[in-house]
C-alpha cells in the first residue's frame, strides 16, 4: 500500500475530501520520519494522523494506548475502513495469531497496552521489524505533572530506545504547558516537534457562578434551555436527587453513574442519544464515547477536577457547531475538599502539580475577564482579550475591593483560634452576642463588632474567594483555618476583589427563538 499519498489515503480509505486543522502538518512530519507531539482537542481527528502514515509508510504502525476498551473500538473502526488492525492486550486470546500477522508484515496497525509494550519479548519482537511509526496515544499519561499519570507510561521510553529510527507521534487532547514540556522530554521529541491545534469552541457560551441552592439554580437554568443536555453532579446520590427534581419539573431526565447496572446504564445512554430534550444527570463516568453532536448544554453542579477536565466535559456540548451553553456552579467547599484531598491522599511528589491545577481553576471561576481567553491561554494559545460569548464578556461583572473585610475575616479566624465556621465568624464580626459568642468569650476580642453593615454583606463572597485562593481552609466541620494564601493578604501584599453578580439572564445567548 506504500505508494499511496496521505491525501489519497484520506479520500479512498476514509472518504473525506480534505484534511482538517493541522492534521496535514502532523502527517507530513511523520511521513518525513520526524518525532512530533500533537496537542489537539477531542474530535479534532487525531486518529487519522497516525492511521494515514501507517498506511502510507512501509511497515506496521505501532499504537500505544492506555484503555483496552478504547483500543478494541479503534481496531473495529479501523477494520471497518479496510485497515488491517489488531490489538495485543491481556484481554485478547488471539495473541499468537496477531504476532504471526505482525511478523509477516500483514498488519497496518498494531495497538498495544503500555505494560505489554515494555516486556522483553515485545522489545525483541519489534527489534528488527519494519515499523511505520510509533504512536503514543493519551500521551499526557506519561507525565507526573499531567492530570492522569500512569506509571506504565514511564516504561514507554525504554521501548522507544529500542527503535530510535522510527518516527514517534505523541498525541493528547489535554496538556498544559508544563505537561507538554514533560512529554517532549520523556519521549525524546524535539521542541520544534510540538504541534498545537485550535482549542477554541466558539459556539459554546461559558458561564460560571457560585453555587447557592443548587437544585433551584439548576432548574432555573434548565428552564432557559432547549434541547438535550448533560448535568455533571459530584456523587451518585446527587445525580439521582437532581434527576428526580428535573423530571418533576416536567423535563425528561435520567441519572447515570457507575453504581447502576450495566443494562440500565446502556438503556439510559441509548435514550439520551436518541432524545431531543432529555437531561442526563451523570457523574463523570458519562460522556466518553457517547456520540451525540446536538447536546445543547453541559452544566456542572460542582467544581470539575481541573481545567482540562472542564474543557473536555463542556466540549461535549455543541459538537454540531450550533450554539450551546456551558454552565458551571461552584462552591467554596469544593475547593476546600479538593485541597484536603491533595494534602492527605495525594503522593508528595504529585502535590505541586495538583495544587497548580486547582489554582488554575480558582483563577477561572474567580475571573472578572473573558473566560474563553483564560481557557485558551491555559492550552497555550494566544486568544483575543474578549470573546463576546461568555458571561463576563456579555455582562461585565461589577467588582468591589474587599481587601479590608478580607483582612478582618482572616483576623477573626485567627483570634478565635481557627476552629469556627463562617456563621460564627460573621456573628463575631457583626458584634452579635449569641450564646456561642458569650460561651466562648468572643465578645471580648478586638475583632468583635469591627465590620460595618456594608462589609458584612461581603463576608460570604469574600470567604468564597479566600477559600478558592487557599487563604482559608475548611475542615470537615466547616471550621476555617489559614492556608498559605493568607499571609500576603494580611501583610498587605495582595488585594482581594469580589464580584457582585448582576442578576444575569442565565444562558441568555440561547433564547427560545434561537
Ligand atoms: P480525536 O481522536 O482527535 O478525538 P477522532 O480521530 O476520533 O478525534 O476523529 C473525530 C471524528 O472526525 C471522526 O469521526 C473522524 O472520522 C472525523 N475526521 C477526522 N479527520 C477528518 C477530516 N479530515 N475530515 C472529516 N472528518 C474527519
Ligand atoms: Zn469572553
Amino acid at each position: 500500500m506504500s505508494d499511496m499519498t496521505p491525501l489519497d489515503a484520506l479520500r479512498t480509505t476514509f472518504g473525506y475530501p480534505a484534511f482538517r486543522g493541522r492534521q496535514a502538518e502532523v502527517i507530513d512530519r511523520v511521513m518525513a520520519g520526524r518525532h512530533s507531539l500533537a496537542v489537539m482537542p477531542t474530535g479534532a481527528g487525531k486518529s487519522l494522523t497516525y492511521q494515514i502514515p501507517a498506511l502510507c509508510r512501509e511497515g506496521t504502525g505501532l499504537v500505544i494506548s492506555p484503555l483496552i476498551a478504547l483500543m478494541h473500538d479503534q481496531v473495529r473502526s479501523a477494520e471497518a475502513a479496510g485497515i488491517r488492525a489488531a490489538a495485543l492486550t491481556s484481554a485478547d486470546d488471539n495473541r499468537e495469531e496477531t504476532i504471526r500477522r505482525f511478523r509477516a508484515g500483514d498488519l497496518d496497525l498494531l495497538y498495544v497496552a503500555p505494560e505489554r509494550a515494555n516486556t522483553e519479548s515485545f522489545r525483541r519482537l519489534i527489534a528488527d521489524q519494519t515499523l511505520a511509526l510509533i504512536a503514543i496515544d493519551e500521551a499526557h499519561c506519561v507525565s507526573e505533572w499531567g492530570h492522569d499519570f500512569r506509571p506504565d507510561y514511564r516504561t514507554i521510553k525504554g521501548l522507544l530506545e529500542v527503535r530510535p529510527d522510527v518516527p514517534r507521534l505523541a498525541l493528547t487532547a489535554t496538556a498544559d504547558q508544563h505537561t507538554r514540556a514533560d512529554i517532549l522530554a520523556q519521549l525524546g521529541i524535539p521542541d520544534e516537534g510540538l504541534i498545537l491545534a485550535g482549542f477554541d469552541r466558539p459556539n459554546i457560551s461559558y458561564a460560571i457562578e457560585p453555587r447557592d441552592g443548587i437544585t433551584k439554580q439548576l432548574l432555573a437554568f434548565i428552564a432557559t434551555q432547549t434541547g438535550p443536555g448533560i448535568v455533571y453532579a459530584q456523587s451518585r446520590n446527587e445525580t439521582e436527587k437532581l434527576a428526580v427534581a428535573i423530571a418533576t419539573s416536567g423535563r425528561p431526565a435520567r441519572a447515570y453513574h457507575a453504581g447502576l447496572e450495566p443494562q440500565i446504564r446502556a438503556a439510559a445512554s441509548r435514550a439520551f442519544v436518541s432524545s431531543e430534550d432529555m437531561v442526563m444527570v451523570a457523574t463523570i463516568a458519562f460522556g466518553m464515547g457517547i456520540d451525540k453532536p446536538d447536546v445543547r448544554f453541559v452544566a456542572h453542579a460542582g467544581l470539575p477536577k481541573s481545567i482540562e477536565a472542564y474543557y473536555q466535559e463542556t466540549g461535549r456540548a455543541g459538537r454540531d457547531g450550533d450554539p450551546a451553553v456551558a454552565q458551571l456552579f461552584w462552591g467554596a467547599e469544593d475547593f476546600s475538599r479538593a485541597r484536603r484531598r491533595i494534602e492527605s491522599e495525594v503522593e508528595e511528589a504529585r502535590r505541586p502539580g495538583e495544587r497548580a491545577r486547582l489554582n488554575a481553576l480558582a483563577g477561572l471561576v474567580e475571573a472578572t475577564g473573558c473566560r474563553r481567553a483564560i481557557l485558551l491561554r491555559h492550552f497555550g494559545e494566544t486568544p483575543p482579550p474578549a470573546c463576546g460569548n461568555c458571561d463576563n464578556c456579555l455582562s461585565p461583572p461589577a467588582q468591589v475591593d474587599a481587601t479590608e473585610i478580607a483582612r478582618k475575616l482572616l483576623s477573626a479566624a485567627f483570634r478565635t483560634e481557627m476552629r469556627f465556621g463562617i456563621g460564627h465568624l460573621i456573628d463575631v464580626l457583626a458584634g452579635k452576642e449569641t450564646d456561642k459568642v458569650i460561651g466562648q468569650g468572643h465578645q471580648r476580642l478586638s475583632v468583635f463588632g469591627i465590620a460595618s453593615e456594608e462589609e458584612l454583606k461581603l463576608v460570604r463572597p469574600v470567604a468564597r474567594v479566600l477559600m478558592a485562593r487557599d487563604a482559608l481552609r475548611a475542615d470537615d466541620f466547616g471550621g476555617l483555618s489559614f492556608g498559605p494564601g493568607a499571609r500576603p493578604i494580611l501583610k498587605g501584599e495582595e488585594a482581594v476583589a469580589v464580584v457582585l453578580p448582576p442578576k444575569r439572564a442565565r444562558g441568555s445567548r440561547r433564547s427560545r427563538d434561537a
